[in-house]
């Protein structure tokens, strides 16, 4: 993949570029981010990553991440405390049906006293209303506290992949440590359910087995479709595109507000006829969604197949 620069001051863009180029080693099947990735995606970007051109400002939210790093990193060499441990590359093996798979992983930051693990978010307040990615951020931080809990392996010592050389720290909690960067303090102030511009979820940690099974699974569905054609590959669900379903506002002639937003064309009629309104001023407005992941976040949306189609259908409504 190559980043170019599509506008970004000289110092950004070098922070990302620097950032986004540093890879896990090649004997890895993965990593742990393309481990949890859709089969779609991921073949995708294993088919098309290399002769990919990006600009910059997308990987502007996932620098966050590293700034984040470096303000602790700053902070722990001055004080000199070595109660964290942050950014280690780790590397695990995980037999599913018999054949072995090295995963990689870098976990955010581990607190040696706590033994507790946290990974740093740039989000939307939404995603954190809605919980929207907390089955994401689980699996992930899952991942990562069963490879430091049961044994991993450096960029130092992965080549020789000795048992003895395995590493492991312990992981008794996991949490997200989130900023939400559309965060309003009006809303702050006028809501009292809204969240905290910055804050940390509790994460559940899973049992051993619960996390073998998750691993399995996903390395699982990722193989299965190695020898596919990608567009005959499922395209990802609703939830995995970011989009909701589509709706049905029932509107009066005229106005700008919906009398009643309603989940299936069905519902919308009984609104229509219970309504006091003349039903000849009602109508029934139908809003589409759209996929916002694919729209905004998915650098391999341009070699999708699904999302070219839906782009289609769109423009040809
Ligand atoms: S464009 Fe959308 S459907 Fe296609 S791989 Fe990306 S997220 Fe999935």
């Amino acid at each position: 993949m190559e980043i170019f620069n599509d506008g970004l001051p000289k110092e950004v863009f070098q922070l990302i570029t620097e950032n986004e180029y540093e890879k896990p080693n090649e004997v890895a099947f993965c990593s742990v981010t393309d481990l949890l990735r859709t089969p779609k995606e991921f073949w995708l970007k294993r088919k098309y990553a290399e002769g990919l051109k990006v600009g910059a400002s997308n990987f502007i939210e996932s620098i966050y991440g590293t700034i984040w790093h470096l303000g602790f990193e700053t902070m722990y060499n001055k004080k000199k405390f070595n109660t964290y441990e942050q950014e280690t590359r780790m590397y695990f093996k995980i037999l599913v049906d018999d054949i072995p798979y090295i995963i990689a992983g870098k976990p955010d930051l581990y607190n040696k006293e706590e033994k507790s693990l946290k990974d740093f978010k740039e989000t939307s307040v939404w995603t954190i209303i809605n919980g929207s990615r907390i089955d994401h951020w689980e699996k992930q931080l899952n991942i990562y506290a069963y490879c430091m809990n049961y044994g991993f392996w450096t960029d130092e010592n992965i080549e020789i992949r000795n048992e003895e050389l395995l590493e492991t720290r312990q992981v008794d909690s996991l949490s997200i440590l989130y900023k939400c960067r559309d965060w309003r303090k009006g809303e702050n102030i006028r809501n009292e359910d809204y969240p905290s511009k910055v804050g940390e979820i509790n994460i559940r940690m899973y049992l051993k087995s619960e996390t073998e099974e998750l691993i399995a699974n996903l390395i699982r569905e990722k193989v299965k479709y190695q020898y596919y054609n990608v567009d005959d590959i499922p395209e990802c669900v609703m939830e995995e595109r970011w989009q909701n379903p589509e709706q049905y506002a029932v509107m009066k002639k005229g106005g700008k507000r919906a009398v009643r937003v309603c989940a299936t064309k069905g519902q919308a009629f009984g609104v229509m006829k219970q309504s006091n309104h003349p039903h000849s001023e009602l109508y029934i407005q139908v809003r589409e969604s759209e996929p916002t992941k694919c729209k905004d976040y998915c650098l391999y949306a341009e070699y999708c197949n699904w999302y070219k189609k839906w782009l289609a259908e769109k423009n040809n409504t």
